[in-house]
């Protein structure tokens, strides 16, 4: 059915009902684009104008997605699965949502445009957003030597000293990236062991440009139209210090991006997006979330298309399951192999 007609953006509603729409774009987003689109549901995909790709663009080399034994950069990665999502025909739309009506049989997405779009069904994948301190001078001195992306501003801060916040994955693979420009890399960690996989840890101790302080919290941030140093609070001592450094990669960690849904979706004690697990159903019929936003466990990009699939199959199962049956119509396996 369309029953939309050329009409100016100003005039906001699209009348199309599309059977899913698909909000987020990292590797959930993109992985239920490939199975919705291959069942023919002609998936319509908002994929975010500055968060496009989700937080696999920020990454370098990703090791331990199977497929890639010599390990792919994270963005090519990204260039792979939205070239895999487009050649089976999602409509890939580089906008932001800015909000969502998800009660009722048909759901209604608001772009930043003011535009809507409606449909039968929603995948979530809106993945998280980088988590911040909360210390008073952060944001005035975010992009002042406070960053949340080594390899998008890292080319800046060469032969200064550097420091890294946290202990996980990301705050390992952030210093080792900035072992490339910086005079020294200081990890600033706040117990006494890291959190890190080993093979990162083991890089981090290895390299000879980086520093550990343990124990320790950051207090607060100093510099005018730049960042000169940090605070420092030793959290067994109590002890405080003074770090020179001239620059900040804060890398502790990540929360859901939920505020679309909030009071409309069920959450769970850890923010994410609740759903009835193993599937990717959530607390309304018709909306299915995958990804980061609702996994606060494991968090890879493996899991997170493993999810996008999951949501997609359920999609499938609950269009089939409206009074009129299935809408699409899986593309079998030979047809698809020579589009
Ligand atoms: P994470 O594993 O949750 O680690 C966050 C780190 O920041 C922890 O060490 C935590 O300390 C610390 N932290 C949290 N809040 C803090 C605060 N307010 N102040 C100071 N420190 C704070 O997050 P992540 O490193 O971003 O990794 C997320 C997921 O992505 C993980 O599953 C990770 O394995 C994966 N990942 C994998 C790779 C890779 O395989 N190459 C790269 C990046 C990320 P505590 O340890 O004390 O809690």
């Amino acid at each position: 059915m369309s029953t939309e007609t050329e009409r100016p953006a100003s005039e906001t509603g699209h009348e199309d009902i599309h059977d899913v729409i698909i909000v987020g774009s990292g590797p959930a987003g993109y992985t239920a684009a490939v199975y919705t689109s291959r069942a023919a549901l002609n998936p319509l995909m908002f994929a975010s104008s500055v968060e496009a790709g989700g937080e696999l663009m920020n990454t370098t080399d990703v090791e331990n997605y199977p497929g890639f034994p010599e390990g792919v950069m994270g963005p090519d990665l990204m260039e792979h699965f939205e070239k895999q999502a487009s050649r089976f025909g999602t409509r890939i739309e580089f906008e932001d949502v800015a909000a969502l009506e998800l009660s009722g049989d048909i759901k209604k997405v608001t772009i930043a445009s003011g535009e809507t779009y409606q449909a039968r069904t929603i995948i979530l994948s809106t993945g998280s957003a980088y988590r911040e301190l909360g210390l008073k001078d952060e944001k005035r001195l975010s992009g002042h030597g406070v960053s949340w992306c080594a390899t998008c501003d890292g080319f800046f801060f060469k032969d200064q000293d550097i420091a890294v916040i946290g202990g996980g994955d990301s705050a390992m693979e952030e210093a080792l990236f900035l072992t490339k420009f910086a005079k020294s890399v200081t990890i600033v960690h706040r117990r006494d062991s890291l959190r890190a996989s080993k093979i990162m840890q083991d890089r981090a101790f290895g390299n000879p440009k980086i520093n550990f302080v343990w124990n320790s919290e950051v207090t607060g941030m100093s510099g005018d139209a730049k960042v000169s140093g940090i605070s420092l609070k030793n959290n067994l001592t109590g002890d405080e210090s003074e770090l020179a450094v001239t620059g900040v990669f804060v890398a502790i960690g990540n929360d859901p991006r939920v505020d679309l849904v909030k009071g409309q979706l069920d959450l769970t004690s850890e923010g994410t997006i609740a759903v009835q697990a193993p599937s990717s159903k959530t607390s309304l019929p018709g909306v299915f979330a995958a990804g980061d936003v609702v996994d606060p466990t494991y968090r890879q990009a493996i899991t997170a298309a493993g999810t996008g699939c999951i949501a997609a199959i359920d999609v499938e199962h609950y269009l089939a399951s409206l009074p009129g049956g299935a809408p699409g119509q899986t593309v079998p396996v030979e047809e698809a192999a020579t589009v």
